[in-house]
């Protein structure tokens, strides 16, 4: 049997499959984190399961910037909400 390999949601802390969790990234030299929308961007990254809560959590910059270790502005965390939303709502019309 082929194991598959499980990421913990930042949030929520529920361990899913890789596949079916959201990467985020770490722009070290710019300070903020973006979407991974292929999930193969380098950074260090973190995963969130994709729920509405845990999408919203991202607007919590702190957190962010505790976990990733950077120092993120709350704009960019509010795009990167917008992002998800965006590609969560095209994956499911597709
Ligand atoms: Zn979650």
């Amino acid at each position: 049997m082929k194991k598959t390999p499980l990421r913990t949601c930042i949030v929520c802390r529920e361990k899913k499959e890789k596949r079916k969790l959201i990467r985020i990234v770490r722009d070290k030299e710019n300070q903020t984190v973006f979407f991974d929308k292929t999930g193969k961007a380098n950074g260090r990254g973190a995963y969130i399961c994709g729920s509405d809560k845990c999408i919203e959590a991202l607007g919590n910059v702190k957190m962010i910037n505790n976990i990733l270790n950077v120092n993120v502005k709350k704009e960019d965390m509010e795009n990167v909400k917008e992002d998800i939303k965006k590609y969560l709502k095209e994956e499911v019309l597709n």
